[in-house]
């Protein structure tokens, strides 16, 4: 067996794993990212590309300022195109309570320099046309946000983290960690043998299979969300349509990133799965999840179906991730997205970088501990999560 002693070993080659491993290599750190598979076969590769600061959380919020400001430079910082559409993102709320969260949300959004509003039924009649508004309240709109090509932003990824230095190894799945006291001191994966000086988990929802090879557990739940493609109609394309989510029926569809006028839709309620290595897409929810999008977007009826895909939504239980030191003194923890990882992650791993690094990280990632979960003291992300959202159980 071939042995290797990066500075940090990274598991898990998603958002996360990375836009990590660039950051820290384009500080000189040796870093190794491993991932079982191939580059696309995560969660990174399969969601739905929204990217929004639309949260309710104040270091979500950071966060995602700071993704988006990666993405929309990406190209004039590295000359790669990531395919990112500024379309917009657009919450529709149906309730007085949903309106309260959302409002509070974009006044936080507002005073940290964030541009989105509240609208009313005519004004989100004209951003979005033929979106059905007899029974909404009120929508926020934020112009800047938008929606990625996934696989080209991984794929960006990848290449600026090799450009800097990293190593990226597909095929080489994590199968054996041992640990000697406080440390972790070895990682097997595929046919090398690691004894790096850091280990980052960034597996996603299988994080917490990655610490039962240690002998213990994270509290993130594997949840399988489905997304499907139709049309376009012949006398209807929905190019450039902003994301809407409908909070009420949890629906939420955008155009298709390709351009050729299709729409992708989904429904925020995701199910209870096992972390299997394939997610196989749930038709059983297809014609509810239709319905759902049909009723807010009756433009959208009569659409043929393409194609659906499916993959795993990482749940905490307060739809927050898992970030920093975990179980043992050299092992950090970035996983637990809770469905929002793409917009999250790229922002928040320059933190991340600077805590693994042992500097004082840019946006104190403190909330995201671990540990908040023992005394229940945590602040749920409140607008749109794996779990839930606003003031909606998950149905
Ligand atoms: C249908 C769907 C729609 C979504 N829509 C959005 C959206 O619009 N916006 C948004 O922000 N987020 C969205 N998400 C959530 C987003 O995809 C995730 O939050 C994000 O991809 C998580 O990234 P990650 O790097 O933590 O995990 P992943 O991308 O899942 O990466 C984890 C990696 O770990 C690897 N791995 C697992 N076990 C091992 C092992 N033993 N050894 C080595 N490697 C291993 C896996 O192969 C995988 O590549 C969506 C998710 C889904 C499923």
């Amino acid at each position: 067996m071939t042995k290797h002693s990066p500075d940090v070993l990274i598991i898990g080659a998603g958002i996360a794993g990375l836009s990590i491993a660039y950051e820290l290599a384009q500080t000189g750190v040796e870093v190794t990212v491993v991932d079982r598979r191939e580059l696309y076969a995560g969660s990174s590769a399969l969601n739905a590309g929204g990217m929004r600061c639309q949260f309710s959380h104040e270091t979500n919020i950071l966060c995602a300022i700071g993704s988006l400001e990666r993405v929309t430079r990406f190209h004039d910082d590295f000359g790669l195109d990531v395919n990112f559409r500024q379309a917009g993102y657009v919450f529709v709320c149906s309730t007085a309570e949903q309106e309260t969260t959302l409002r509070q949300a974009v006044e936080l959004q507002n005073r940290m320099g964030v541009d989105t509003r509240i609208v009313q039924t005519d004004e989100i009649s004209r951003i979005v046309p033929g979106l059905h508004t007899d029974d909404v309240c009120c929508a926020s709109w934020g112009p800047g946000d938008g929606y990625v090509d996934p696989r080209a932003l991984l794929q960006g990824f990848a290449a600026i983290g090799r450009r800097t230095g990293a190593t990226i190894l597909e095929h080489h799945p994590v199968t054996s960690i041992t640990a000697s006291g406080s440390r972790v001191t070895s990682v097997v994966a595929g046919d090398i043998e690691f004894t790096p000086a850091v280990v980052v988990n960034a597996c996603g929802a299988w994080a917490p299979r990655i610490a039962q090879l240690y002998g213990s557990n994270l509290p993130i739940t594997p949840r399988r969300s489905s997304l499907w493609v139709v049309g376009p109609k012949p006398d209807v394309s929905f190019d450039g349509l902003p994301q809407i989510i409908d909070i009420e029926s949890r629906s939420f569809f955008h155009g298709d990133i390709d351009g050729t006028g299709a729409l992708v839709f989904g429904i925020g309620a995701a199910d209870l799965v096992e972390d299997t290595p394939d997610t196989p897409c749930n038709w059983d929810r297809f014609e509810d999840a239709r319905r759902r999008m049909e009723h807010r977007f009756p433009l959208a009826a009569g659409a043929e179906i393409d194609r659906g895909w499916a993959g795993l939504i990482e749940a905490t239980e307060d739809d927050n991730p898992i970030v920093g030191w975990t179980h043992f003194t050299n092992l950090y923890t970035a996983a637990g997205f809770s469905g929002h990882g793409m917009c999250v992650a790229p922002g928040l791993a320059l933190s991340a970088a600077a805590e693994i690094r042992g500097s004082t990280p840019e946006i104190s990632l403190d909330v995201f501990r671990l540990d908040r979960f023992d005394g229940g003291q945590f602040e749920r992300e409140s607008i749109y999560g794996a779990t839930g959202n606003v003031n909606a159980e998950n149905r």
